[in-house]
C-alpha cells in the first residue's frame, strides 16, 4: 500500500502543480483582459415558432491575444471563483444596454429584447437591482427590453430575498428568465412564487428529444409547467427541423439554436437582422 501510495503521489503531483499554475495564469490573464477590453459579446437570435425574430441572448467571448477566442466554459468558472464575475457581469450589462438603447431608436429593432446571463454571485450582491436600473438609465435603454437569465442555484440560498429582488426588477419592467431549467436543484416548490416571465429548457433535453423518450417527456413536462404558470417557454439548442417541430408540438413558444442562428458578433448581427423576418 505504501508503494502504491508513493506511486500515486508521484503520478498526481506534477499534474496538480500544472493545473494550479495554469489556473494562476488564467486568473492573471482575466484581470488583465478586463482592463484591456479583450471581452466581446456575441449575440444569438431567438425566434417564435413562425420564425420571427424576437430578440437575442448575449453570450460572452474572450479574444485572448495568444489563445484566440476562448469559450465561456473555460473562464466563467474561474471568474466566479475569483469574484471577477461581478466586474465582468457589469461590463456585459453595460454593453447589452448600449445596444438596447440603439435598437430602441429604430422602429425595426425597437421590439427586440436582449437576454443577459447573470451569475449567482452578481445577483446576490445587495445593490444588484440598483446597479441594473442605474446601467439601464445611464444607457437610455428601455427596461422592458431587458431579460435577465438566472439559474436555479440562486434559489438555494435565500428564496425570500430572491423573490424580493425579482419583484423590484419586475416592477421596473425588467423580466427574469429561469435558465437551464431542469438541470439544477429541484425548485419546483418555489417556482410559482417567482416573478418570472420565461423558462428556458436546457439544451441537453433537446439533444435527447430526437431519440430518447425521456428527453421528450421532460420537454413536454416543462412546457406544460410553463403553460400552467403562464410563462413563456423557450427551447435552447434546437439544431434540426425535426427538433423544432418537436418542441413546437410540445408547447414551447420560442426557440434558440443553430437551426435559426449561431451566436455572432454585433456587426454580423446587424446584417443578419436586416434580412430576418421580424
Ligand atoms: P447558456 O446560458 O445555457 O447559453 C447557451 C449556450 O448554448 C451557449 O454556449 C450557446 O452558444 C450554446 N448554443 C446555443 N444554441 C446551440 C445549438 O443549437 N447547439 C449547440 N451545440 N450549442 C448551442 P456558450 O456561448 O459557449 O456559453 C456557455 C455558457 O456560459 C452559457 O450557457 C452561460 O451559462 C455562460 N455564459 C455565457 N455568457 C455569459 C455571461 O455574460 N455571464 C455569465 N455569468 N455567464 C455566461
Ligand atoms: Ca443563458
Ligand atoms: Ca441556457
Ligand atoms: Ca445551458
Amino acid at each position: 500500500a505504501k508503494v502504491a501510495g508513493r506511486n500515486m503521489a508521484s503520478w498526481f503531483e506534477p499534474d496538480m502543480e500544472q493545473r494550479v499554475a495554469a489556473r494562476a495564469v488564467l486568473e492573471a490573464d482575466l484581470r488583465h483582459a478586463l482592463e484591456q477590453e479583450q471581452f466581446e459579446l456575441y449575440y444569438q437570435p431567438q425566434c417564435d415558432m413562425q420564425g420571427r425574430m424576437t430578440g437575442v441572448e448575449a453570450l460572452l467571448r474572450w479574444n485572448h491575444p495568444q489563445r484566440g477566442l476562448v469559450p465561456p466554459v473555460e473562464f466563467i468558472p474561474v471568474a466566479e471563483e475569483t469574484g471577477l464575475i461581478v466586474a465582468l457581469g457589469r461590463w456585459v450589462l453595460k454593453s447589452a444596454c448600449t445596444v438596447l438603447a440603439q435598437w430602441s431608436a429604430a422602429p425595426e429593432t425597437a421590439c427586440l429584447r436582449i437576454a443577459v446571463n447573470v451569475s449567482a454571485q452578481q445577483f446576490q450582491r445587495p445593490d444588484f437591482v440598483e446597479q441594473v436600473l442605474a446601467v439601464l438609465a445611464a444607457a437610455g435603454a428601455p427596461p422592458q427590453r431587458l431579460v435577465l437569465e438566472l439559474t436555479e442555484s440562486l434559489l438555494l440560498k435565500d428564496v425570500d430575498g430572491t423573490v424580493a429582488k425579482m419583484a423590484r426588477l419586475s416592477d421596473a419592467g425588467v423580466g427574469c428568465a429561469l435558465d437551464d431549467f431542469g438541470t439544477g436543484y429541484s425548485s419546483l416548490s418555489y417556482l410559482h412564487r417567482l416573478p418570472l416571465v420565461e423558462l428556458k429548457i436546457d439544451r441537453s433535453f433537446i439533444w435527447d428529444a430526437d431519440n430518447a423518450r425521456i428527453g421528450g417527456a421532460i420537454v413536454h413536462t416543462i412546457a406544460g409547467l410553463g403553460k400552467a404558470l403562464n410563462l413563456d417557454v423557450v427551447a435552447e439548442g434546437v439544431e434540426t427541423e425535426h427538433q423544432r417541430g418537436f418542441v413546437e408540438a410540445a408547447g414551447c413558444h420560442r426557440y434558440q439554436g443553430y437551426l435559426y442562428g449561431k451566436p455572432m458578433p454585433l456587426p454580423q448581427l446587424a446584417a443578419w437582422i436586416s434580412h430576418a423576418p421580424l
